[in-house]
């Protein structure tokens, strides 16, 4: 059978029917608040790929570069609102029996929208890491009062506390998200490109298991061809709308039955 392309009454029934619901997010889903994805025509920064400042490498070499990064990307999310997206999944939440939203974005955009447990596999931009004690520290101001800035304990620099590209993930992060997958039954996945591995194999992962699994994209991707559908569109217009049918419907399944997911 052909993936889907449209929200029909099967697919928010079946939605609906779930009782556990994981969704997975990328920096599309932030891209209608204003925070720039990694990809398209967001690529640069002044004259200089994204891409190729977000790594350990850079950093060595360049500490004071990338954070002078970081600080232009925390003020453009200081400055950012949740939007319509963020907001319908925070909706989603309570509705279902067993819920796991697992997102990419470093922003904490999900957070302010009232999702109250996001795995932040990628970590998270207002947070900081000593390079030498490896401790972890909120870093709240904006615009950053010293660049670089260093510990306060020992002096040594700090490092935004996010994986970059090369770096593994945050390895109980990573295993909360893959139980999350393998056990849903429904996955949504919004705005990712599907091309950072590994969050990229976990809807693969959802539909090895038997989940259903529906991506929200304005583009196909790499695993489009091989998931259920895909909503062609911007997030902000197409999961409000969703939310609301799958809503309507009195979801869910979660007083019927135990879960299959389990969250710790
Ligand atoms: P990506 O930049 O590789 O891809 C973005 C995807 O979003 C694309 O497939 C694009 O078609 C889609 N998209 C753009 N606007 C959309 C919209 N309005 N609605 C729906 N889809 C839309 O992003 P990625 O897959 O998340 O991977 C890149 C890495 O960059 C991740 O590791 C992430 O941590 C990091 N990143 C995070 C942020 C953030 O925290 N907001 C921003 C940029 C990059």
């Amino acid at each position: 059978m052909e993936p889907a392309t449209d929200m029909t009454d099967w697919l928010v029934e079946r939605l609906g029917r779930s009782r556990g619901l994981t969704i997975l997010t990328g920096s599309g889903v932030s891209h209608e608040s204003g925070v720039p994805t990694f990809r398209g025509k967001d690529a640069f920064w002044e004259k200089h790929r994204v891409e190729e400042l977000a790594t350990w490498q850079a950093f060595e070499a360049h500490p004071e570069l990338v954070w002078r990064w970081y600080d232009y990307r925390r003020r453009g999310v200081a400055e950012a609102q949740p939007n319509g997206a963020h907001f319908a999944i925070a909706r989603l939440e309570p509705a279902f029996d067993a819920f796991v939203l697992i997102t990419q974005n470093v922003d904490g955009l999900h957070r302010r929208a009232g999702s109250t447990d996001p795995l932040e596999l990628h970590g998270n931009i207002w947070r900081a890491r000593c390079t030498r004690e490896h401790t972890t520290t909120d870093l709240l101001d904006c615009p950053l009062r010293e660049l670089p800035p260093r510990c306060e304990k020992c002096g040594a620099l700090l490092r935004p506390d996010v994986v970059w590209f090369g770096e593994p993930l945050p390895p109980d992060e990573y295993e909360r998200a893959y139980e999350a997958a393998r056990n849903c039954d429904a996955m949504l996945v919004v705005g990712t490109s599907a091309m950072v591995r590994p969050a990229a194999s976990l809807p693969l992962v959802a539909k090895h298991n038997g989940a259903m699994v529906v991506e929200i994209n304005v583009s196909f991707t790499p695993i489009s061809a091989l998931i259920d559908a895909t909503l062609l569109g911007r997030a902000g217009d197409i999961l409000p709308e969703l939310a609301d049918r799958v809503l309507a419907l009195g979801a869910t399944g979660a007083a019927r039955a135990p879960s299959r997911v389990h969250v710790r």
